[in-house]
């Protein structure tokens, strides 16, 4: 098998309102893929059960297709001219759509893909293929209505993003321009990478550490022993690390003010540092040294609260306390942990998941996908755009059919 494609470029997992649009856009691409889509209910529905004589919180504009493509053939207008209502809805004077009309029009959209569907099918896991080297495509497993259990191979995979909020893991890194050619190392993985950071270099490496637990602010300790190091920069909500304030400053220190991706959960937001003077002691007493020795060149900053994107904007390395992936919340992916790196949020709706360097064939793609806004309730306003720019990577992808992309975003992570 390892030298054979797999079956599907692309298969998706349920059929709500996001995959529907992904199914239009790959309809309406250049060079449409073979695709897939997986739905456990028996047929289509949306919310059944609650569509009450209520409208839509968007404009009929924000439908599944005209954001992209007005003169898509999936435009409400156009499935309003097929109902042979569309001076009526015009003279309603209303510009959001009733929730049962909404209803009708997803249906109606979802009708015409009927060949690519397999209704039914529930997926129940997500395994990598490929053999020893980098995942060459995903061993999609699915349960069919009588307890039957198959495996499907694709090239990529789109997936529901978890719905309940709660149950995730702050998202971490999402912000980091992963373009840029940062790498990041999990806390957890420093030990193993020392060497490897420590290394000597023509130009020295600079370095952020991300984190407010006793291993980030241990690490950076390490860090600043190391006299091959350049800039050190340490991004922490740990209140026992602020700078010292000069004499008579009577500005207040900022209140710690993390942006969420960083923000470690609430139970393990105390300090654990603070009866650890001597710990504190030394890291400032070697950033003094490294200014001394560097003769300024190079320094320590500590960023309290700050947002910590920026602060880490120039590191050639961030080590970092979380390097969560929200792919862990969803059952489905949980045997991929240790590929992935995060999710880089695309506007609204779509996060494409990052994979460690190597690690996964630059052709093999994952995102996850909602149709959902913020508030949970109504369609998000980018979703026909965003599921436009899966088909076009796909189709990047196979037009490259057996070649690697020039993958800078892959090349560029650890
Ligand atoms: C009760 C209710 C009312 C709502 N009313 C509105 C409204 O009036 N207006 C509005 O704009 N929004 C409304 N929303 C928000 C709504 O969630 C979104 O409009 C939209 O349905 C989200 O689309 P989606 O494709 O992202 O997810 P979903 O609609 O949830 O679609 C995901 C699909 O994937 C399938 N699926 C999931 N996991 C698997 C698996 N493992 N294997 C196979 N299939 C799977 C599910 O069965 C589902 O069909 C409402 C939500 C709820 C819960």
């Amino acid at each position: 098998m390892a030298n054979s494609s797999p079956t599907y470029d692309l298969v998706c997992v349920g059929f709500g309102p996001a995959q529907i649009a992904t199914a239009i856009a790959n309809r309406e691409a250049r060079k449409s893929c073979n695709v897939l889509f997986l739905e456990r209910k028996p047929s289509f529905s949306w919310h059944a059960g609650h569509l009450a004589r209520t409208r839509m919180g968007a404009s009929f504009v924000y439908d599944l297709a005209t954001i992209r493509n007005p003169r898509s053939a999936f435009t409400y207008v156009n499935y309003l001219l097929a109902r042979d209502r569309l001076v009526e809805f015009a003279n309603s004077d209303r510009l959001n759509p009733l929730r049962l009309e909404f209803e009708d029009y997803l249906r109606w959209c979802a009708e015409q893909f009927k060949d690519q569907v397999r209704y039914g099918n529930e997926v129940v896991g997500v395994a990598p293929g490929g053999g020893e080297g980098a995942v060459g495509w995903w061993n999609v497993a699915v349960k069919d209505a009588n307890g039957k259990t198959s495996v499907i191979q694709a090239r990529s995979i789109a997936a529901p993003s978890p719905s309940d909020k709660r149950d995730q893991t702050p998202q971490v890194l999402t912000n980091v321009d992963f373009l840029a050619g940062q790498r990041i190392v999990s806390v957890d993985d420093y030990l193993s990478r020392r060497s490897e950071i420590w290394e000597r270099r023509e130009t020295p490496l600079n370095v952020s550490v991300v984190g407010s637990g006793q291993k980030a602010v241990e690490i950076l300790d390490d860090l600043l022993a190391c006299p091959r190091l350049g800039n050190i920069t340490m991004v922490t909500e740990n209140q026992a690390l602020a700078p010292l304030r000069i004499l008579g400053d009577s500005a207040e220190p900022p209140s710690p003010q993390l942006c969420s991706i960083w923000a470690s959960p609430a139970s393990t937001q105390k300090s654990t540092v603070t009866d650890s003077p001597a710990l504190i002691q030394s890291i400032y007493g070697r950033g003094y040294e490294k200014q001394v020795a560097s003769k300024g060149a190079f320094t320590l900053r500590v960023v309290i609260g700050s947002d910590a994107t920026e602060a880490c904007s120039k590191a050639d390395i961030i080590v970092s306390e979380h390097v969560a992936n929200k792919l862990s919340s969803s059952g489905l992916f949980h045997g991929l942990d240790a590929l992935v790196l995060g999710c880089r949020q695309k506007g609204e709706s779509l996060e494409e998941v990052q994979f460690k360097r190597g690690a996964v064939s630059a052709n093999c793609r994952m995102w996850l996908l909602s149709a959902h806004s913020e508030g949970g309730r109504s369609l998000a306003k980018d979703i026909a755009q965003r599921t436009g720019e899966i088909v076009r990577a796909l189709t990047l992808a196979v037009d490259d059919e057996g070649r690697e992309r020039n993958g800078t975003v892959i090349a560029a992570r650890i």
